[in-house]
Parts: C-alpha cells; structure tokens; sequence
C-alpha cells in the first residue's frame, strides 16, 4: 500500500512494529527486509512517488522535482553544491548506477580504527549477495561504453594509468543517458523498482509527501514518530504520528543528523552531525575537434583508479570518473559571462567531462537550520584535500589531452582557466584549488551519525543502534565512519539489510 499523505490531507495515528524514515538505498532495503522477516512496518517518505512516465527527461523539469530544495542545496557559504535525492527511492532514483562493495582496505581501517571488528568481508558477504542479487549488479559490456567513458580511457590507457569498466545495475537498458533525471524506462534497478515494490508487496505500509519532524524516546526507549503531511508545494496538509518501539532512521546523511538534533537525541558523545565528508569533485572539461555527444549512453562506465591506493593509505585518494552535464548545469556550472561564456556553451557538443572525486578527510558538521527542510551544512576544505584535488585536476587535464582534447577548462571562479594542448598544465597546482576556489559539488555526503565502537566518538554502534536510544538505529549514509573512497550505494544498501537482520534476529529485545 503507498500512500499519497499529501493527497489524503488530515490526520494519522498509526502503530507498527517498525517505522523507517526515508525511503532511499537504506531505507527501502530496511524496510522490505523487515517486512518480509513478519514484521509491521510504516514507512514514512517526505517525497512524492514518480513512476517512469514522470519522468519527462527535462531538466528544468525534473531538477526542481527530484531533488532536495530544488536540486539547490549548498553549503552555508555556498561554496558546494549538494545533490540528494527527495522522492520514492532517495537518491537512488538520480545516480548513475556505478556498483562498488566496501574496499577491503577501508573495512580493516574501519576495524582496526573504529572499533567495528564485526565488519569483516566474510560477515558482510550474506548482505552484499542478496542486495546485489536483487539490484541485479553486472558488469557493463564493452559495447554499452559510449563515446564520453571511451576517451577517458583512451587518455588513461595512453598514459599507462589504471583503470577499468565497472559493474552496473541496470536491465534492459536503452542507453537514454537521462540516468540522474530518472530513468524513463526503468531499466534502471533503483529502489523504486526493486525494494519498494518488495515492500509494498510484503504488507508494509508506504506513506508519501510524509516528513518527520521529531523522534520522542522517553527514558532513552523508542516510542513514536511525529510529522507533517507536505504537499508538492512544501505546504502543511495535516499531521502524523507512528507509535513504534523500532525505528529505522534513514533519511540520508543530512536530514538524519538534523532530525536526531531536532529531537535531542542520540548526541551523548556531541557526534551527532559531526565529521562530514563529502566527496567533494570537480570537473574539468575537455573540448574536441570532432563531435563527442556524451551525453548519450550510459553516462559513467569507466572509472581511472590510479591515484587511490587504498591498501597502502585508506585516509586519501583521488578517483577520475567520465562525467557529462546536462546543457542547464553545464551553463550554470561554466564560469564566465556574457560572450565568453556563450562561446564556451557553443562547444557543448564536443566536450568530455572527467571529474576528480576525492577521498576526503575535511571534516564539515551538519547543524539544525531555519527550517525542516534546509539543514545548515558547513565544510570548509582543508589545505591536505585541497592539494589532492588540485593534483587530481591536473591528471584529469593530462587524460583529456592525451585523448586528444584540444583545450581543457578547470572552473576556477569567476575565471575558469583554459589550458590550450601544450600549454604548461602545472598552472593547476600553481593555482591550487583552495576551498571556494572552483565550482565543486557533491553527491556522496555521509559520516554524520558515524558507527563506531566508543560512544564517546560515535553515534551508533555496530549494527547500526544508537549508543543512547534503544530501539532507534540509524541506517544510511550518515553511518559511515570514514569517507568511503568508493560510489557508496552498495555499502548502503548494505547497511540496510544488515540492520534489518539484526532486528528481525533480535526481535524479542524489542517486545518486552
Ligand atoms: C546524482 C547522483 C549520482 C550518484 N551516483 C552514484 C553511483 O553511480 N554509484 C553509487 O554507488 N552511488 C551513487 N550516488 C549515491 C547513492 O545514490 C547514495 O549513496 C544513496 O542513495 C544514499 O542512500 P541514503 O539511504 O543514505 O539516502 P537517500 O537515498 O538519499 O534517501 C534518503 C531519503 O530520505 C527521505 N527523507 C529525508 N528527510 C526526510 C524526513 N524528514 N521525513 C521523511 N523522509 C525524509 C528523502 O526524501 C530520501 O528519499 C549518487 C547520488 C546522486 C545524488
Ligand atoms: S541510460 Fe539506461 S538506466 Fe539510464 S535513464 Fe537511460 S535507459 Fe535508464
């Protein structure tokens, strides 16, 4: 059953066994594990509920629909962009479908530095298989690599740099290239097809346009949940409550530490919002002599690992992903006005974006904002991070040129730099790339309500339970203790089920 709460209007009063908040690549797993473990669930999702005819492959269409404030959610000082998802599915609806297990390397760090020596390969296996099987993770077939992923590696493989095709979830896959407005012919196996539907079909009970306000747990016990039902315009349409001695909260890793905020709860050890990574990247853009079109095909295939090496320092890195903008972002993310900026956007159709992503150990915080729905988020890069980036830029103009670019533009603001073939690239570290410096966005934020084993340095413990409320665990991207150095929707999902199956094996604690 999914319910629109928006449409309904009125009050709710509900009781399950189990409330999730949030319906993305934590929640949706935690939910149809735990309904198909007996369990009743009420699942509670701010977001509306697309179906593929919904999506219109426009992006001025879809940007303001599918994402959080509008796909215009920044840090306080606006110097990164932050994309989430705000639907049915979470972010899930939006990525880009790159499939990565944790790195063992960041596992034994995990391990050996957080206290977390349950999470070892072996104990995750069971999770890792059943969430790959139901997302139907493949590898991507070589004729599925479109022009963008190919000229990233042609530069790699010129420069003798690592790197490879990756695996995917994706079935019956047209190549469309609409992946972040959301895929039109659900090929792609994000939880709107997969787990929610699961869900759905074991007897959970899915409320849309549902946004929690507040968690109460008197004495340190779960026991209800309170909100508002939102139409797609933000307004008040009524309000709920679901009494439930288990909830699982996931509802990503900015609007879960700010519930836990709202409510008082859980932040004991001050963790709570606390170390925030972000992954931040930035693109640099190469642009051809000849027609690239990367915007059709499957939009990231390819991925260059050179300069990550987990198993020798799991703190840092810098992975280099094939990236295309739509024309909109492309033009607000160009920096330049008037005709410099118009020649720029002339050349669209021969560009090649290759961003550096960046295994980040900047530690930013997650604070209560003005209202519900904006979250104060402060990062400030540090000069370590900045480093890497600016070196990463300086590989990615290096793999542009090798594969035969002719010019390639960092986005320095409000001047991007263009660097013509032959020009003396090192001007990118010369320059650096201090914090605010160049347009960076960010689509992994995570660590803000880090598991660990000390209370006093986390906020939930190994299976996702917060150190201070029983009953309530967290299960998103927020639990992860460290930046991950890695597309993180698998170590999610992960999560999720792992902590579903904690409960469902541990039910009886819950009951008395
Ligand atoms: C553009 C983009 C591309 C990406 N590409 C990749 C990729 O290729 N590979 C990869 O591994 N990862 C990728 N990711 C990241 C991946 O999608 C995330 O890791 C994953 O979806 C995070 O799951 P989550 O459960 O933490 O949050 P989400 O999936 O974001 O789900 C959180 C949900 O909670 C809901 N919610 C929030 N607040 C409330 C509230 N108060 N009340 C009720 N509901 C609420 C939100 O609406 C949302 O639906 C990408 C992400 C984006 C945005
Ligand atoms: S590229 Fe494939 S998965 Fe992505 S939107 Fe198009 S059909 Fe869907």
């Amino acid at each position: 059953m999914i319910v629109s709460l928006s449409e309904r209007g009125g009050d709710l009063a509900l009781t399950a066994d189990v409330c999730v908040i949030g319906s993305g690549a934590g929640g949706a797993v935690a939910a149809a594990e735990l309904a198909e473990g007996g369990r009743s669930v009420v699942v509670l999702e701010q977001g509306p509920h697309w179906a593929a005819r919904d999506f219109s492959q426009r992006e001025d269409e879809m940007l303001p629909k599918l994402f959080e404030e509008g796909g215009m959610r920044q840090t306080l000082d606006g110097a990164v962009q932050i994309l989430q998802g705000r639907n049915v599915g979470g972010s899930t609806v939006h990525n880009l479908c790159y499939c990565f297990r944790t790195p063992d390397a960041i596992l034994r760090m995990w391990r050996e530095e957080h206290g977390l020596e349950e999470l070892t390969p072996e104990a995750l296996e069971p999770s890792f298989a059943r969430v790959e099987k139901e997302l139907g993770v493949v590898q991507i077939r070589e004729d599925e690599v479109n022009e963008l992923n190919r000229i990233a590696r042609r530069g790699a493989e010129k420069l003798g740099y690592s790197g490879f095709v990756t695996k995917h979830n994706r079935k019956g896959c047209v190549q469309s290239g609409y992946c972040l407005l959301g895929c039109s012919y659900d090929a792609k196996q994000s939880m709107l097809i997969t787990y929610v539907p699961r869900a759905d079909a074991a007897g959970a009970r899915i409320y849309t346009g549902a946004r929690v306000a507040r968690i109460e747990a008197p004495g340190g016990r779960m026991k209800r949940v309170v909100g508002h039902a939102i139409g797609p315009d933000g307004s008040l349409r009524g309000s709920f409550e679901v009494k439930a001695n288990v909830v699982v909260l996931a509802a990503g890793a900015v609007n879960s530490p700010d519930l836990l905020l709202r409510s008082g709860l859980a932040n004991g050890g001050g963790q709570v919002g606390e170390n925030l990574h972000l992954h931040p990247s930035v693109i640099a853009t190469g642009i051809f002599d000849e027609e690239v079109h990367g915007y059709r095909g499957i939009p990231q295939s390819y991925y260059i690992d050179e300069f990550i090496d987990l198993e020798s320092d799991p703190h840092s890195g810098a992975i280099l992903m094939p990236i295309i903008e739509f024309p909109g972002m492309a033009a607000a993310t160009t920096p330049g006005f008037g005709r410099a900026h118009s020649a720029l956007m002339r050349d669209y159709g021969k560009t090649a974006g290759l961003l550096v992503l960046l295994h980040d150990q900047t530690s930013g915080r997650v604070r209560s904002g003005d209202s519900l729905s904006k979250p104060s988020i402060e990062y400030e890069l540090e000069e370590r991070d900045a480093q890497q980036i600016a070196e990463g830029l300086l590989h990615c103009a290096e793999v542009l040129f090798a594969a035969g670019a002719r010019q390639v533009l960092i986005p320095y603001k409000p001047e991007p730099l263009m660097l013509e073939r032959g020009d003396d690239i090192t001007e990118i570290t010369r320059r650096g790339a201090r914090h605010g410096q160049l347009v960076t966005a960010s689509t992994h934020p995570q660590s803000t309500c880090r598991m660990g084993g000390d209370p006093g340095s986390s906020v939930v413990g190994p299976f996702g339970e917060c150190h201070d409320v029983e009953g309530l665990f967290v299960a998103d991207m927020s639990v992860f203790p460290t930046s991950l150095g890695a597309p993180p929707q698998i170590t999610t999902a992960m999560f999720g089920d792992r902590t579903a199956h904690h409960i469902l094996e541990n039910w009886k604690r819950f009951t008395t």
